[in-house]
């Protein structure tokens, strides 16, 4: 028996995270179109046990299985049908089943990438949101979507702005962009909430400080990343495998407003922009119709609101990670896995107050000079290299 066979069936990876509340929040204002057939999290029992009474998926997941038998008796407490399991076993076995077509990728860092690999092999529809994933796994990510024919629309908001300005969007397929005029990419960036902040203000900074965003509400870890300004350093290696182009036709430019979501150069001086309120709910619900459009539940943009869109250029002396981004998005080595490492182990640090804000990039630094570089050909080395990264910034960080 299948579930739900007139409806796009979604499993949602990270379902108590913030991208994962927006995916259900815009699922539930198109419930005649989309169910839910999996819904997954790490360790949040309650929040969890919430979603799974309202939405009523098949099954539920979480990583850890003390807070998986806690779930289960809960579950079964209140009559809900809803089957439990944990563990990565769980993760992969509910992107791989065949009753679900559409899997969101929105776990955050690198313990998204196994499950989100395993949706790309068995060529589902990926909504992509965990973009420290592609970072971490490069071009083997899209070589293995290409292969299986699985589709990866990108869900963070610039790529997801850039797919919808490119002329053909469906990049399960390698489109050569320099024959169809492409000439650059331009990602916009807020400047997060230190954008005007004194640089010797910026040693004394607090988690709570970083991860109060001026213009997007999202989880802490790329609120802390959107700070530093390394969320643009990964957003470029992003959009650079995404899209099939090379680093140096992409450029980051400051826009404090958050309205243009990211923009395309093409040789004939045209520039196409997507434009929108700061809402996630945007590009995940593009993501789930495309190529059509459902209710997203986002106010209008208003321009005359809006009043002034406003643009400047990114100061790498203010933001080092965006130096050491480009330069790690110029490399063809796994440079991207031990950025992506380095800054995952240094801001969980900063959350637990025991580095500094301007300390994260100096980790991240010199991680990247003390580790050997090497060419990657699997999956199994992408590992590697990564569990090498997080030991090597642990130890810089314990001093
Ligand atoms: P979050 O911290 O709010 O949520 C993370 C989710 O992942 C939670 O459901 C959590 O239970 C789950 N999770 C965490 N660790 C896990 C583990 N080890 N195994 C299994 N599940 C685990 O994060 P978020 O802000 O929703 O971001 C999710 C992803 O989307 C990130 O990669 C982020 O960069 C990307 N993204 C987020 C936004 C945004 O607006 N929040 C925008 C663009 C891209
Ligand atoms: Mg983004």
């Amino acid at each position: 028996m299948s579930f739900n066979d007139n409806k796009e069936n979604v499993t949602i990876l990270g379902s108590t995270g913030s991208i994962g509340i927006n995916t259900l929040n815009v699922i539930e204002s198109n419930a005649d179109q989309y169910a839910v057939f999996a819904l997954t999290a790490k360790s949040q029992v309650d929040l969890l046990f919430d979603q799974c009474v309202k939405y009523k998926p098949v099954f539920a997941v979480l990583l850890n299985s003390d807070a998986a038998l806690q779930l289960k008796s809960k579950l079964l407490e209140s009559g809900s049908a809803t089957e439990v399991l944990e563990g990565l076993e769980g993760l992969n076995f509910v992107v791989e089943h065949e009753q679900t077509a559409c899997v969101m990728a929105a776990i955050v860092g690198g313990a998204g990438l196994l499950p989100t690999l395993r949706a790309a092999k068995a060529g589902k529809k990926i909504l992509l949101a965990n973009k420290e994933a592609l970072v971490m796994a490069g071009k083997l990510f899209m070589q293995l979507a290409e292969k299986s024919g699985a589709t990866v629309i990108p869900i963070d908001s610039e790529h997801n702005a850039i797919f919808q300005c490119l002329p053909v969007s469906n990049h399960s397929k390698f489109i050569n962009y320099e024959q169809q005029g492409v000439q650059k990419i331009v990602l916009t960036g807020s400047g997060g909430p230190f954008l005007n902040t004194s640089m010797l203000e910026l040693n004394q900074v607090t988690p709570e400080q970083a991860c109060k965003h001026p213009t997007w509400n999202m989880g802490p870890k790329i609120s802390v990343d959107s700070a530093t300004m390394l969320n643009k350093a990964l957003e470029l290696i992003e959009a650079s495998l995404l899209f099939d182009l090379p680093a140096q036709n992409i450029e980051v430019l400051i826009h404090p407003q958050s309205v243009i979501h990211s923009m395309v150069h093409y040789k004939d001086g045209s520039v196409l922009a997507q434009l929108g309120n700061p809402d996630m709910r945007t590009p995940i619900a593009y993501g789930l119709a495309w190529p059509n459009r459902i209710e997203a539940g986002v106010a209008a943009l208003n321009l005359s609101e809006v009043g002034q869109l406003n643009f400047q250029e990114a100061d790498e002396e203010r933001f080092p990670c965006l130096r050491l981004g480009r330069a790690v998005a110029l490399s063809e080595d796994s440079a991207p896995i031990i950025l992506n490492a380095a800054n995952e182990i240094a801001v969980a640090a900063f959350l637990q107050r025991e580095i500094s804000f301007t300390q994260i990039p100096v980790i991240i630094e010199e991680a990247l000079n003390v580790q050997e570089r090497k060419l990657i050909g699997s999956i199994e080395e992408v590992l590697e290299e990564d569990n090498k990264a997080r030991s090597i910034a642990s130890n810089l960080i314990a001093g």
